[in-house]
């Protein structure tokens, strides 16, 4: 049911001043950059192998990453786990009694539909499922 490490969000205040230590430094290459309202957040995609670090940066004050780095500060957000069928691997979840911030899927970076599992049930990990629609 669940494939891979599809991606890993990094929360970040200032996408562009970070991305070039991603660039620059570790010489990743960026491969494109999109905003997604719906989570309030500019993402960076840098690919690496077969999975990808994302880059988050909050458009707005009250968008979930702008809380997370007001309690956490920035640094690792998420960890994303991609499915094959996620309103399966929700089901499956929710009837064994996991808590989901998501019980239905929601449309994230790349049209990918994803959900959130509550970071409670993985001490403290935020993971997100997602299928991709390609
Ligand atoms: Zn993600």
């Amino acid at each position: 049911m669940l494939e891979k490490i599809d991606h890993l969000g990094v929360a970040v205040k200032n996408l562009d001043a970070v991305l070039a230590f991603y660039t620059e430094k570790l010489m990743l290459a960026c491969d494109g950059e999109e905003i997604v309202p719906e989570q309030k957040v500019r993402v960076a995609f840098l690919p690496i192998g077969t999975t990808t670090i994302e880059l988050l940066e909050s458009t707005a004050p009250d968008g979930p990453v702008a809380k997370f780095i007001d309690q956490k500060g920035e640094g690792i957000h998420h960890v994303a786990i991609r499915v094959a069928n996620i309103e399966e691997a929700l089901a499956s979840l929710k009837a064994k009694g996991v808590r989901l911030i998501d019980e239905k899927p929601r449309i994230g970076a790349h049209g990918a539909k994803i959900a959130f599992i509550h970071p409670k049930e993985s001490n403290g990990v935020l993971i997100e499922l997602c299928e991709k629609c390609k």
